[in-house]
């Protein structure tokens, strides 16, 4: 007799799903990730990547891709710390060291897994961690992993943040601050110049998972950190090499005794395969072009302000972002998704965001702007969005 079970309270809560009409259909991409995708067989733009620079089809990156590949073969063979530890890993971290005026970087498989990885490793029972109600999900799942106590602030809100301090810091030895750089459903930037004071005065360390910001924001795409300056008062930053840089993978930034300590106690570097070499070739040549010229940041803050200037005309609600990340905030979770699908109907993607991405009654279809685009693209966007909106009395 089999033992697969029929998982029936998982088809009761898949069909409640489709019943609220939020049940999911993946899209699926024919070719490239650029600013005009064939999806499900059909050409339109695509607003949804986090592809801000262009970089994931770059020709000089797959060329970097290509002949890694001819080199170092396909795969790493194993984790890092055992034989997976290539020389392009090393000289990767070196370079991003450099990019981001940083002493150290440790490079992991995924932003995710650094957030997973390192905040547990760099926390002890007996500490605290202080950390902003919307932080990005694998913040939350790296925060539930450490032993560590733990508080949530509310969002960006420095009084708060201060109330926590004063009820809490005084029964803790180390005490930890984690904030997003860029809120990636809003696209509003943490008060890190506050954050940073507020730090210093209460003794804390501070972590800022900087996905959104690098390749996007400060000199040349070098983050949220470079774009305050406040380069060596934060502790710990994270960043994403998958989407302004194109490729996979993630990386902490700080001192040189957080990359000796996450060596042996990085979870995911001990017990997860290194980064495969395409992936590090690509990522070394985007660093270097990043490096060598602000062309990629200005052409997509340039587009993202058009953008939202055009969009802006509209009268629908935006938010309060301050990069390229522009949501367009609809509110009912069905009515979301049946916005997006129209907008796809008509030529444009613009992937719907809700819960639990974003709190009940918040749905919002979020349009990522990128280097990429042209100026006849995103106003053929705006113009849906126009269209869209009126036929759904939205605007
Ligand atoms: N942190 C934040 C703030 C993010 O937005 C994301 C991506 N959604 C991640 C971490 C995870 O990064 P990656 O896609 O490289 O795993």
């Amino acid at each position: 007799m089999s033992n697969v079970h029929e998982l029936k309270y998982l088809q009761d809560q898949v069909r409640e799903l489709k019943e609220q009409g939020v049940y999911r259909v993946l899209p699926v991409l024919e070719g490239a990730n650029e600013a005009e995708v064939m999806l499900n067989g059909k050409a339109v733009i695509n607003l949804s990547s986090n592809n801000y620079l262009g970089f994931a089809n770059h020709p000089k990156l797959k060329k970097a891709a290509i002949e890694a590949v001819e080199k170092y073969g396909v795969g790493s063979g194993a984790v890092r710390t055992i034989i997976g530890n290539m020389d392009i890993h090393e000289q990767l971290e070196v370079e991003l060291a450099k990019f981001k005026r940083e002493e150290a970087v440790m490079v992991f498989q995924s932003g995710f897994n650094c957030n997973a990885g390192a905040i547990q490793a760099i926390t002890n029972k007996g500490d605290l961690i202080i950390s902003d109600e919307l932080n990005h999900a694998s913040i939350i799942d790296g925060v539930k992993l450490s032993k560590a106590d733990k508080a949530v602030f509310k969002h960006s809100d420095m009084a708060d943040l201060e109330r926590v301090l004063k009820e809490k810091r005084s029964n803790y030895e180390n005490c930890l601050i984690i904030t997003d750089g860029v809120f990636s459903m809003d696209g509003d930037i943490a008060k890190l110049p506050e954050i940073v004071e507020l730090a210093e005065k209460y003794n804390c360390m501070t972590y800022v998972d900087d996905a959104h910001g690098s390749g996007v924001l400060g000199e040349s795409g070098r983050g949220t950190v470079d774009h305050f300056h406040l380069h060596g008062r934060i502790d710990f930053t994270i960043g994403t090499l998958s989407k302004a840089i194109g490729v996979i993978g993630g990386y902490v930034a700080g001192r040189k005794v957080m990359k000796e300590w996450l060596l042996h106690r990085g979870r995911p570097l001990l017990f997860s395969t290194s980064l495969p070499p395409a992936a590090v070739g690509a990522i070394t040549e985007a660093v270097a072009l990043l490096s060598s010229t602000t062309e990629y940041t200005d052409r997509l803050w340039h587009n993202a302000n058009f953008f939202k200037e055009e969009l802006g005309k509209l009268g629908f609600n935006t938010g309060s972002s301050e990069t390229p990340i522009t949501p367009v905030i609809i509110g009912d979770e069905a009515q979301t998704v049946a916005f997006s699908k129209r907008m796809l109907e008509l030529g444009v993607f613009v992937s719907p965001i809700i819960f639990p991405t974003v709190p009940k009654g918040t749905g919002r279809v979020r349009c990522m702007v990128t280097a990429a685009h042209t100026e006849e693209q995103l106003l053929k966007a705006v113009s849906v969005f126009e269209a869209v909106g009126k036929e759904m009395k939205l605007i």
